[in-house]
């Protein structure tokens, strides 16, 4: 029985997965070091209106950005899609000289915005968008059809920036406080958007206005919209906080009957992370999904999901559980930087293989890390070539993609991602890991209480890399280095000598890896200390075996 369920989760680990994908290729620019006339402001708001035309499968509409003055300036740059035309720039009341190069729109102001200082734009815009080439993974527009052969419009742009879909500051370190979506679409489809659906407007001209608003810091990349003659499938979940908040799933009719099922598993999803993590961060706003026609991105309350209904063996959604998860992973807790993708990915990567110890105990969970290395016809296993984690900022492609074209996806982020802290989880014990990944949602208890933004943070490697060493009271220093700030695995080096093992690291460039290893001898396991990356251990009887749960990261 143990056998068969460790081989379902097996195959199941080496198809699902988000990353590892030949895409052919390379995302529009996104992040990066950031410009100095875009560090000089701070995004409060974006207010995007957007007129959606599926037969000429073009937009316009207006983009409203609030902001406040960080550095004295008369200038700032927004970052702005090139198929777009833009007929007006103002601060809402007068127009503001503004000049395009290339993607960006630069923006001079009258006076000096003193620090402080509000700043407003107005940008009016229209065109024909870019289509996505490979959604989610390269994104823009999906013009798709129901099965019915209704319009049904997705945007999916997280690799690319939403520069694809409205003019704003294209960089991951800058959320804003609220942003509101009201997108006009040809009756009868519905359109979705982030946050709380505030009205509908019916217009004369055969469309209607969906007004959305979301009133909690969001990435831009999660301000888009979708569209279809949706059916609403509403329910409500108890949040581990007390409160009760409403789930809502925007469904394709054609798959209405299928949404009670999901529903019920994400129910059991939203357990899990509250179990694990702490309480559902967005509690003042709401539990969203809304099918697609792409597989899926995590866009903050309005989850995508393209994952056609498809339950492994055990009844899981893998697709729902990943993006849904990421609630945490990516949308309460934010990398400042796109270099930090894997605490994104990697963290949500690792709660996926949790839920397998979650659902079927540790040997299953055992399992399902060992098969994210294990090298088969649909896992490439690890790549190795670029650090997970990198010090100098990046582009999202420079970190999502592989080097050196850019033009499928590394996926090290994701899988190598997750076994590092698998690792580490070995390594500083459950009760301080669990602390660690726990603190690193919500630092302080006071957090998991708040519902209206300050709950959200932004946050880097080292980050983590302080709460661990808290929790776990211990010099983290050289397992962060080795695994996160270089690409290269180490090795371990074992020697009999008469009834001696002795083992020993092999680094990169040497590095310090005093990492402990569990060695099994006559069926009994200990753990060998390693300090010096060398150790040793006297045996009697049958050949001591290594690691046998896999819990160390290395050289295969
Ligand atoms: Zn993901």
């Amino acid at each position: 029985m143990k056998q068969i369920s460790i081989f379902v989760v097996l195959l199941l680990f080496a198809i699902n997965s988000f990353a590892q994908r030949e895409l052919g290729v390379r995302p529009t620019e996104t992040g990066g070091p950031l410009m100095f006339e875009q560090a000089v402001y701070d995004v409060q708001s974006y207010d995007v209106s957007l007129n959606v035309d599926p037969k000429a499968k073009s937009i316009s509409g207006t983009t409203v950005m609030t902001a406040r003055t960080d550095i004295p300036t008369n200038v700032i740059v927004l970052d702005l899609d090139l198929p777009y035309t833009i007929s007006k720039v103002s601060d809402g009341v007068s127009d503001l000289k503004y000049e395009r190069k290339e993607g960006k729109i630069w923006i001079w102001f009258p006076l000096t915005k003193q620090v402080g200082d509000e700043i407003k734009t107005s940008i009016s815009y229209s065109g024909v968008p870019r289509v996505a080439p490979k959604p989610p993974w390269i994104g823009g527009f999906m013009w798709a059809k129901t099965p019915g052969g209704a319009d049904w419009i997705s945007v999916a742009l997280q690799n690319d920036g939403a520069d694809l879909l409205f003019p704003c500051k294209d960089h991951p370190s800058d959320k804003p406080a609220t942003a509101s979506m009201h997108t006009t679409v040809p009756d009868p489809l519905i359109a979705t958007g982030p946050g709380k659906l505030e009205n509908v407007k019916k217009n004369p001209d055969g469309t209607s206005t969906y007004n959305w608003r979301m009133t909690n810091p969001i990435s831009n990349y999660s301000i888009v919209f979708n569209a279809a003659p949706y059916k609403l499938i509403e329910d409500t979940y108890k949040s581990v906080a007390g409160d009760t908040m409403p789930i809502e799933f925007y469904i394709l009719p054609e798959s209405f009957e299928k949404g009670a099922s999901l529903m019920a598993e994400q129910k059991k999803y939203l357990a899990y992370y509250e179990k694990y993590l702490g309480p559902f961060p967005f509690r003042s706003q709401r539990v969203g999904i809304v099918e697609t026609p792409h597989l899926g991105m995590e866009h903050s309350t309005n989850i995508a999901y393209g994952n056609k209904y498809q339950y492994d063996a055990d009844g899981t959604d893998w697709l729902l559980l990943h993006e849904f998860g990421h609630e945490y992973w990516a949308n309460l807790v934010t990398a400042s930087d796109w270099r930090d993708f894997w605490i994104h990915e990697g963290f949500q990567s690792y709660m996926d293989t949790l839920y397998q110890e979650h659902l079927h105990g540790k040997d299953a969970y055992f399992a399902a890390m060992k098969a994210r290395q294990t090298v088969t016809k649909n896992n490439k296993g690890f790549k190795n070539k670029q650090p997970v984690a990198p010090r100098e900022p990046k582009i999202a492609y420079q970190v999502y993609m592989s080097e050196p074209d850019y033009l499928d996806s590394d996926g090290d982020i994701y899988g190598k991602g997750a076994y590092i802290l698998h690792s580490l989880r070995y390594l500083i014990g459950d009760d301080a890991f669990f602390r660690a990944l726990r603190r690193m949602a919500y630092p302080t208890k006071e957090m998991e209480k708040l519902t209206d933004g300050r709950q959200t943070r932004l946050v880097n490697t080292d980050d983590f890399l302080t709460i661990a060493e808290q929790e776990s009271k211990m010099d983290l220093d050289w397992f962060f280095e080795l695994y996160l700030r270089q690409p290269k695995l180490p090795k371990l080096v074992t020697e009999t000598a008469g009834d001696t093992l002795n083992l020993r690291w092999e680094t990169p460039n040497n590095l310090p890896f005093p990492m402990p290893v569990d060695v099994e001898i006559n069926g009994k396991t200990q753990r060998v200390e390693m300090k010096d990356g060398k150790g040793s251990v006297s045996f009697t009887g049958t050949a001591p075996v290594v690691d046998t749960k896999g819990w160390v990261l290395r050289v295969q």
